[in-house]
């Protein structure tokens, strides 16, 4: 078997930042959740060191690598409680409502398929079937302590932690008198406020097979979240074929939805990453049957074939679309 390479793209959606005369931002780039985190904060220096050092405190508490994060320890069979048990309970309802297309209890075939480091690998079929049998939010429990796992049992906020960063630095935003911001972490984007030159946030959807180049844009005004799930944002090839990090919980192998990117634009980054993860899971048919019941979210649609589909509350520019009508 060959072993080749695993990407990591940090920016899934690409910023398109223009703009004549606008005042300059302040601006800081970090690395955490494993990815590089770009923020860029208008009005306000105590915003953007506020709004990083909150980057780098949910990374040191979400990280599952990390055996001293609170997932880590809840990992190990600790009870953990607070923030943690909040967005651990968070979570297994986006799974339950996405009927567990997005599943947080995923960590132990994110292990098995190696997504967790440097080496992946395609594990057996009686390995999957093994570490099936800890999947599903039946296995976490929550009480007034908090929350905890039964047998081996093993959670991942890699679906959601992004953008329920993203939310918490919208509050940090508006707490710390910023008058807009933009934050793009890893696939996750963030507007937030309006730029001093009154322009709308113009944002580009990567282009699956060349990631580097939009395939799409999107404006949209005042504060939002935008983001992608993407089948080439982290990956490897073995024996010629290709396996990515987005895994269907009911296979334990990657989702093959026919789907090689999903973006959803919310009010909720908690939300927008969550389904995010859990549309790309379901593929277009189901998805569109989602959002119809849903109401709360549009989305925007790659195929593998390269084609856009849109829902009608979002028009994408710069590229050839269907419409999904309500
Ligand atoms: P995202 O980029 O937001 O779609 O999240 C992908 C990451 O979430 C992966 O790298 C895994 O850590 C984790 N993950 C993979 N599949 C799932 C799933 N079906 N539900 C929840 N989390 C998942
Ligand atoms: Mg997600």
């Amino acid at each position: 078997m060959k072993r080749v390479i695993s990407l990591l793209l940090p920016l899934a959606l690409l910023l398109l930042l223009g703009g004549c005369g606008e005042s300059a931002p302040a601006q800081k780039e970090l690395f955490a959740m494993d990815t590089i985190l770009s923020v860029k904060v208008w009005g306000g220096d105590a915003a953007l060191s506020a709004v990083s050092d909150e980057l780098l405190r949910l990374d040191a508490l979400l990280d599952a690598t990390d055996a001293d994060s609170e997932i880590g320890r809840l990992n190990a069979g600790q009870t953990v409680g607070g923030e943690t048990a909040a967005l651990v309970e968070q979570a297994a309802v986006y799974s339950d409502r996405t009927g567990g297309a997005f599943d947080p209890t995923v960590y132990p075939l994110v292990r098995l398929w190696g997504f967790t480091g440097q080496t992946q690998r395609v594990p057996t079929q009686s390995d999957l079937d093994e570490a099936l049998k800890s999947v599903g939010t039946d296995h976490i429990d929550f009480s007034d302590e908090g929350v905890s796992l039964h047998g081996d049992a093993e959670i991942d906020l890699g679906g959601i932690a992004k953008g329920y960063a993203a939310e918490r630095c919208v509050a940090l935003l508006e707490q710390n008198g910023a008058t807009a911001a933009l934050l793009s972490l890893g696939g996750n984007v963030q507007t937030f406020g309006t730029k001093p030159d009154g322009a709308a946030w113009r944002i580009g959807i990567a282009d699956p097979s060349s990631p580097e180049h939009s395939i799409a844009t999107l404006t949209v005004h005042g504060t939002k979240a935008l983001v992608t799930s993407g089948g080439y944002q982290r990956y490897f090839e073995a024996d010629g074929v290709t396996y990515h990090h987005i895994l269907d919980p009911e296979t334990g192998c990657p989702a093959q939805s026919g789907l090689a990117s999903v973006t959803v634009i919310a009010d909720s980054g908690t939300m927008a990453d969550a389904y995010s993860t859990a549309l790309f899971v379901m593929g277009l048919e189901r998805a569109t049957d989602f959002w119809r019941g849903e109401q709360s979210f549009e989305a925007v649609f790659v195929t593998t074939d390269g084609a856009i589909y849109a829902t009608d509350g979002v028009t994408p520019e710069d590229c050839e679309y269907t419409v999904i009508e309500r």
